[in-house]
């Protein structure tokens, strides 16, 4: 299995690089790549640290069929605080819509924070917990998630490429859905498809021509669709689930930071709203 779609470690320079590129270039998407933007930087930051810090093992035994990382174990009861700074950090870049929350959040104590950070991890709903907190659950997710994906792209980095050969529809790594597929040419394999996590970024293999949701494999039952403004990014519908996945071509120029071109792409989940598709699974910006 590779790890990172971007190899060996995120490239934060790609991914501003490229958010800064395409945010001169696409008008509709300005104003959600300079959100992102200053969400990269307090993420770079926290990967740094991150790649330093000293992790209990978080690993399952070897042979053990459930995903490697145990995001369980984190030591969410310490890490309350950093994301108390981070979440502040964060405000200064993104809308005032979300002041409410970053106050409701700055005012939480460290064991609501870490319950918080514990439930976003496993991909549980937080609006129980927003409907307490007087919040949304969408805005509470966000924070969580932004301050998570580091993390975990730290964690990938530091243990030695995993061995799964399994093609699970989730991380092999960290047991999330995967955000996009990539198509890339290999020695090997012209057109060889995998998936990149949500939240680790680790890439692996998967089946092309079959449904991600429902595995759903008759191919006139998985229907595609590009726009002609990104003509590197297609849609993979599947009228069996009615679910979507962005489908991105490595082999175009400048899909470096592949990330960055699944959130500029934002015209595409607009249409998929409009025929009624479900996302697979939302990006950070909530898109
Ligand atoms: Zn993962
Ligand atoms: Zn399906």
């Amino acid at each position: 299995m590779t790890i990172g779609a971007e190899r060996s470690h995120p490239s934060w320079h790609a991914r501003r690089t490229r958010a800064l590129a395409l945010k001169a270039e696409r008008p509709h998407a300005t104003d959600l790549l300079g959100g992102y933007l200053g969400v990269l930087d307090q993420q770079e930051r926290l990967y740094a640290i991150s790649r330093d810090g000293h992790w209990p093992d978080l690993r399952n035994a070897e042979g053990d069929a459930r995903p490697m990382l145990r995001l369980e174990r984190l030591p969410y009861e310490s890490l309350a605080r950093t994301f108390g700074e981070f979440v502040r950090e964060l405000r200064q870049v993104m809308p005032d819509t979300l002041a409410p929350a970053v106050a409701t959040l700055d005012a939480a104590h460290a064991g609501l924070s870490a319950d918080l950070l514990r439930d976003a991890a496993a991909r549980r709903p937080l609006s129980l917990r927003a409907e307490s907190l007087r919040t949304d659950a969408a805005t509470l997710e966000f924070f969580c998630r932004a301050f998570l994906q580091p993390i975990a792209e730290a964690l990938a980095h530091s243990y030695a490429e995993p061995t799964s050969k399994r093609t699970d529809a989730t991380c092999p790594l960290c047991g999330w859905p995967p955000q996009f597929a990539l198509l890339q040419d290999e020695p090997e394999v012209q057109g060889r498809r995998s998936l990149v996590c949500a939240l680790c970024s680790v890439e692996w293999t998967f089946a092309r021509s079959v449904c991600v949701n429902c595995r759903e494999d008759e191919a006139e039952r998985l229907d595609y669709h590009v726009a002609d403004s990104v003509p590197h990014v297609r849609i993979e519908a599947c009228t069996s689930c009615r679910t979507y996945l962005k489908i991105i071509d490595l082999r175009a120029e400048g899909t470096l930071a592949p990330v960055v071109d699944e959130i500029a792409s934002v015209e595409l989940d607009l249409w998929c709203d409009e025929q009624g598709l479900t996302k697979l699974q939302r990006n950070l910006l909530g898109m």
